[in-house]
């Protein structure tokens, strides 16, 4: 058996143990990418073939020698008798908004296309302290804008391996498909209104977004301040457990990184359901959405499955002894999407200012007569479209005749939608919950093309995601079944403040009790194509 399949959990314990190189472990992963990804994204590419157009596609750029460098030090650590650490010898993909040392930091943006630095993101250097080898960079929307990836720069853009002509959902798409298609068994993702856990659940894997302030935000291209959170992506929960294990902490490079203790996430895993109280929200089995001509918002069905794999859920949760808390309200979860369209298009504006063709990456070749026409051409052709449209709307909503009107509104209605949370899980409130079950998203993987040109349509499919993101409280993706079209479904459980441990018992209890359930059995058409097991 190839360790392509393996866990990150086994692959560590092999290896610490002496009884797998990582050397090996690194070869096996790179002819998996060999096999199935295809060509890189990038800023020309050639012309592809029906074969190559059918490829994951989800790495921008593969570090071969870098991971290969960090596998030799794993092997120099052992022969010397020291632990390499809790992931040592295991593969992990970053996505390309991070910065990583001795590699390209694109954003998947024309602007960011030859941006090199100097330093490593805290989160990919507590990666490489605990063993973990660096694979490369993935494909993911222009700056994280999107929730396809189908935004990048660079192209071609990932596609999802269970369905090569559906998309992997974003901005993380490129880490979700890489997991999915075993080219590695972990990636780092950042999450903002859903970007971890909306590509997970349509490409079938496990992902979660920490507490605002959890892990730490150096070293990441900012998109909105006040929500990004990286976050581990996974093909199980222990694995994501034990990523988060290494992601999670202070870090004095980041202020608003949090200084509460990081509890002991494996630990917690086996304790069981029993007497937890799970909640279900009538405010979650559907969206509200606005109607393109009037702006009036009204009710709009989500596909079926969706609620039908909630259902599922909470009667197996049931049946290992958690009680399910039917009719919690969340009356402001409807609110969501417009308050973040304000809200993280004003911070999006504001971070986008740095990039101005002067001090790194894209400079326009044209001749211009001052610096405001540098900043203006080099800025009209570095970026894309949706940073565009965020800079556009960002300053507009902020603006000093319509800040009111607007952006402040919508940092009023934020708190109501935390209140919604604070208010479910309450210790001594109506409901005391310890977690919350929704959907992931209203909808399945969407065909390629298919959503592309809607902005608001797009940005629609982070509606049950957004919520954790105001709140800036935890919540977990995790597959729990495949739609009659095989495409993967993924459910949601949000957490209080701080208590990743207990979503992921909960995501861990119901994961184990289904093991044996048909659709885990069957496998995402990527591997069934290269007949890798
Ligand atoms: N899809 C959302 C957006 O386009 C969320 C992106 C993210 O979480 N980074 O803004």
């Amino acid at each position: 058996m190839n360790t392509t399949s393996l866990s990150a959990f086994e692959i560590a314990r092999r290896v610490r143990a002496g009884e797998l190189s990582p050397m090996q472990v690194l070869e096996e992963h790179l002819a998996q990418i060999a096999a199935v990804d295809g060509i890189p994204g990038q800023l020309d590419p050639p012309a592809m073939d029906a074969r190559e157009e059918q490829k994951v596609h989800a790495f921008i750029q593969v570090t071969a020698d870098l991971a290969r460098k960090q596998a030799e030090q794993i092997q120099a650590k052992l022969a010397r008798g020291e632990d390499p650490g809790p992931l040592a010898g295991v593969p992990v993909s970053i996505k390309d908004i991070f910065c990583v040392q001795c590699t390209t930091t694109t954003a998947g943006s024309r602007i960011l296309y030859n941006f090199r630095l100097p330093y490593t993101a805290t989160t990919v250097a507590r990666l490489e302290q605990a063993g973990a080898l660096i694979l490369g960079k993935t494909n993911l929307d222009e700056f994280t804008y999107g929730s396809s990836s189908e935004s990048s720069a660079f192209q071609p853009h990932p596609n999802n391996p269970w369905n090569t002509q559906h998309v992997t959902g974003g901005s993380s798409g490129g880490s979700a498909a890489a997991v999915a298609a075993h080219e590695t068994p972990l990636s780092l993702g950042t999450d903002t209104g859903g970007s971890i856990r909306q590509p997970a659940a349509f490409c079938g894997v496990v992902g979660l977004k920490p507490t605002y302030g959890r892990t730490s935000r150096y070293g990441l291209i900012a998109f909105g301040s006040s929500l990004d959170c990286p976050g581990p992506m996974a093909r199980n929960v222990s694995d994501a457990a034990l990523m988060l294990q290494v992601l999670a902490g202070a870090d004095p490079k980041d202020s608003t990184s949090s200084i509460q203790p990081v509890p002991d996430y494996l630990a917690a895993l086996a304790e069981g359901v029993r007497g937890l109280r799970i909640g279900i929200s009538p405010d979650y089995d559907h969206i509200a959405y606005p109607d393109t001509e009037t702006g009036e918002m009204g009710i709009q069905a989500i596909q079926p499955e969706m609620n039908q794999a909630v259902r599922e859920v909470a009667q197996v949760l049931a049946s290992l002894g958690a009680e399910i808390v039917e009719n919690v309200p969340m009356p402001n979860a409807r609110h969501g999407i417009p308050t973040y369209f304000v809200i993280s298009r004003v911070e999006a504006a504001s971070n986008l200012h740095r990039f101005d063709g002067v001090k790194y990456g894209y400079r326009t070749q044209k001749p211009v007569q001052d610096l405001s026409e540098l900043y203006r051409v080099t800025r009209a052709e570095g970026f894309g479209l949706q940073p565009k449209l965020r800079i556009l709307m960002g300053m507009y909503v902020s603006a000093a005749a319509h800040s009111a009107h607007y952006y402040q509104k919508a940092l009023r209605v934020r708190s109501l939608i935390r209140a919604d949370f604070e208010r479910a899980f309450d210790p001594t409130g109506p409901y005391r919950l310890d977690a919350l079950l929704t959907p992931t998203t209203p909808t399945t993987a969407f065909r390629r093309k298919e959503v592309l040109r809607d902005t608001v349509l797009m940005q629609y499919s982070d509606q049950m995601t957004v919520g954790a993101n105001h709140a800036g409280i935890p919540a977990i993706s995790i597959p729990a079944g495949l739609d009659p079209q095989g495409l993967p479904i993924g459910v949601q459980f949000f957490g209080n403040d701080f208590r990743e441990d207990l979503i992921l018992q909960v995501a861990y209890a119901y994961e184990q009790a289904t093991q044996q359930a048909p659709w885990r059995q069957e496998v995402p058409q990527a591997l069934r194509a290269t007949e890798v097991k």
